[in-house]
């Protein structure tokens, strides 16, 4: 029979309490849970589709039975096992996507060794063979880096190595080095006369800049412009890395630091990606005292904002 709380938590304030429970659940078979209970000791676990609970809500329960002097009675425990079936969907997608990254460029890797090896080419198309294998290989690499940062950061042995560096440095090597390996965007880089030295950790900015560099071509169609600009004000240094690609949609922009989100859209189910640059990113920014932001418009363009603080590193 329906108690308080399974009242609360099937249908809310009807006045069900003492009604027969099982019409809260008539697509499951009472008659054949009944016959298993008696041939498993009187115990059995099953799903549970409730017909008038919240349709989000994902139920189990947990059905015992035994024999006293007044007949059979029957007890039936109901888990909301919503979060647990919402992280093991999360868990299977995750192993998908990533799966699915990882294949992409190792199919083009083996391709272009095979071509290599089979063919006699002239240098210009073994150097174009090669540097596609090294950009997927990098690609590569960049995955493995995120997803072992996400573990690193989960089970607590992520540490910062900071050195005293010069951000203008690091961020005119990035710069050149996507103008070269993108020759269809136009790169510009603004950095006023200051040359700005801080405590970072060198490999871990390296990878900010890097994926703000790298979404930025990414969700940007060739032919676009990528601005990289250097502001110092009293306390931090600010850099915004600006594109005018196809943008995010104002609903969607809270979510874009979280660990896996993606914006669906057409572009984006054809870039590579998992969805942890940003959420990377963030974390390495905050680990630094600083942080990260962005503005955007659907179509128009985005600009990632981070911001370090000068004396405080
Ligand atoms: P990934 O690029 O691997 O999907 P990120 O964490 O780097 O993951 O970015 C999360 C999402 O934010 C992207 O999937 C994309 O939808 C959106 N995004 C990031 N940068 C840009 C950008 N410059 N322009 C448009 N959308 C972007």
């Amino acid at each position: 029979f329906v108690n308080e709380l399974a009242q609360r938590a099937l249908c809310g304030n009807g006045a069900m309490v003492g009604e027969d429970l099982r019409m809260f659940f008539p697509s499951s078979p009472w008659p054949y849970i009944r016959q298993v209970l008696g041939d498993n000791g009187g115990f059995y676990e099953f799903e549970l589709q409730p017909v008038m609970s919240n349709v989000e809500t994902v139920w189990r329960g947990n059905i015992t039975s035994w024999t006293a002097s007044e007949g059979e009675v029957y007890v039936l425990v109901l888990h909301d096992v919503t979060e647990r079936v919402r992280v093991e969907r999360m868990k299977t997608e995750f192993m998908s996507s990533v799966s699915h990254e990882l294949k992409t460029p190792l199919t083009s890797i083996i391709g272009f060794q095979e071509l290599l090896m089979e063919r006699e080419l002239s240098r210009d198309r073994q150097m174009r063979c090669l540097t596609i294998c090294h950009d997927e290989s990098k690609r590569l690499l960049h995955l493995i880096e995120d997803i072992l940062m996400v573990a690193r950061l989960e089970n607590g042995s992520f540490h910062l190595h900071k050195s005293h560096n010069s951000l203008d440095d690091l961020l005119t090597k990035a710069v050149s080095n996507y103008a070269e390996r993108y020759p269809s965007y136009t790169f510009s880089l603004v950095i006023g006369d200051e040359n700005v030295a801080l405590d970072y950790d060198e490999v871990l900015m390296n990878q900010v800049v890097d994926n703000l560099l790298s979404n930025a071509v990414k969700y940007t169609p060739a032919g676009g412009h990528v601005t990289v600009r250097q502001k110092l004000n009293d306390k931090h240094v600010v850099v915004s890395v600006t594109d005018d690609g196809i943008g995010i949609a104002r609903e969607y922009i809270p979510f874009v630091f979280e660990k896996f989100y993606r914006v669906y859209n057409s572009l984006t189910r054809h870039t590579g990606g998992v969805g942890l640059g940003l959420a990377n990113a963030r974390h390495i920014l905050e680990e630094h005292g600083g942080s990260i932001w962005l503005e955007s418009q659907e179509g128009k363009g985005t600009t990632f904002f981070f911001s370090l603080p000068i004396q405080a590193c």
